[in-house]
């Protein structure tokens, strides 16, 4: 059997990818260990943050200009919504931090943004309780696992063959080893997220992240309507308005234990929970008293400098992977990129950043 062009792992990047490429007539196949509906790898979930702001690192904030044109494309073509506007609050105690990075850097590049102090942020959103707000009017929630499902629905539906449960061993030249079967390609893209460096040699370190659904007393207060998306990036914490769940999702940034995906107990600890309390009392105090109703351990894929990795290892295989825990919101335009350089081997976007050599 031989494909023009197989995708091995069925996340939101090699869902993308397949769906960008679905439109050039090739003979695809996009093939995954699990079922593109799993719970273990880690595009799947009610919700992932959409933002503008990125500090002072303009490159990703034109990065999300161009990510957004994306999603909505896709809404259009689809018919259906994915990306849920609701904005994104920063919040901080003093005035040297993140948030006012954010501040400058979309008032300079002309994106909707507010500055709240403390009077204005207690009258616009009484839910929290900062010395000072940053307000991303461009925030928003992307409803995950939809996502993935519909850009694998899409793809399928021009074409792509789909091969659920068939893990690749390895790979060798022109051929993925799958148990009992191999499969000939002309390219290759591998988007194998936190388990890609068990096929390619990438310089990537997984780390354990933690995610705490609490239920509000008074879930009218926390809707997208009322409550934003929020983040205190200085100390790592940031969440979710319900969305897909009477729940606000919450979790902590800064990259946890370093672990193997295959190995850990995926357990949120009970020290972790308490951390987001703790967080809620100073800051959220509606939720500090709130009853836990889920939890959740996914793992995020790092570079050392928060870079992904977008190249071609050669002529036949092209890599995605170490989207460092920010990469979902980019889905299509990595997508994009990668069946670009699929295709033809060149992209129009700037992935300089992203090259394997700078390693
Ligand atoms: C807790 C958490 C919160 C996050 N929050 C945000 C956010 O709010 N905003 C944002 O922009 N980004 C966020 N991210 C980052 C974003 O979700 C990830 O960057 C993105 O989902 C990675 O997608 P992926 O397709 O590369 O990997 P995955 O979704 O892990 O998919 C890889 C797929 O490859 C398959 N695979 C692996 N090895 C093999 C093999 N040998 N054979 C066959 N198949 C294989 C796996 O089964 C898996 O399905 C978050 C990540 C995590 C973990």
């Amino acid at each position: 059997m031989e494909y023009d062009i197989v995708i091995v792992g069925a996340g939101v990047m090699g869902a993308a990818t397949a769906f960008y490429l679905s439109k050039y007539g090739k003979k695809i196949l996009l093939l995954d260990q699990f079922r593109v509906k799993n719970t273990l790898n880690s595009s799947q979930d009610y919700s992932r943050v959409f933002r503008y702001e990125y500090g002072d690192d303009e490159f990703y904030t034109n990065l999300a200009v161009e990510s957004l044109k994306l999603w909505k494309e896709f809404e259009r073509e689809t018919g259906r919504q994915f990306y849920f506007q609701c904005g994104e609050l920063l919040i901080a105690e003093s005035k040297e931090n993140y948030a006012l990075k954010c501040y400058k850097t979309l008032k300079k590049l002309d994106h909707p943004v507010d500055l709240l102090d403390e009077k204005d942020l207690k009258k616009r959103f009484p839910q929290f309780s900062a010395k000072l707000g940053v307000l991303d009017h461009h925030g928003g929630v992307l409803e995950a696992s939809s996502v993935v499902e519909s850009f694998v629905e899409r793809a399928k539906k021009n074409g792509v063959l789909i091969l659920e449960n068939a893990k690749v061993i390895r790979i060798e030249n022109d051929t993925v080893f799958l148990d009992g079967k191999n499969i000939k390609f002309k390219k290759l893209v591998v988007t194998c997220g936190v388990w890609t460096s068990k096929l390619i040699d990438v310089p990537i370190t997984i780390t354990k992240q933690q995610l705490v659904y609490f239920k509000p007393k008074n879930i009218q207060n926390f809707t997208k309507d009322k409550f934003p998306l929020f983040g205190y990036l200085d100390k790592g914490f940031y969440g979710f308005p319900i969305h897909g769940i009477d729940a606000v999702k919450v979790s902590n940034h800064l990259p946890g234990k370093v672990v193997d995906p295959d190995e850990d107990d995926r357990k949120v600890s009970e020290d972790f929970i308490e951390s987001c309390k703790s967080f809620f009392r100073k800051f959220i105090p509606d939720l500090a008293d709130t009853e836990v109703v889920k939890t959740k351990v996914c793992f995020y894929s790092m570079t050392s400098d928060e870079d992904f990795i977008i190249d071609k290892l050669n002529d036949r295989v092209i890599i995605g992977a170490g989207f460092s825990g920010h990469g979902f919101k980019f889905a299509p335009l990595i997508g994009k990129i990668l069946s670009d350089l699929a295709i033809s081997g060149e992209t129009q976007y700037d992935i300089s950043r992203f090259r394997m050599n700078r390693f």
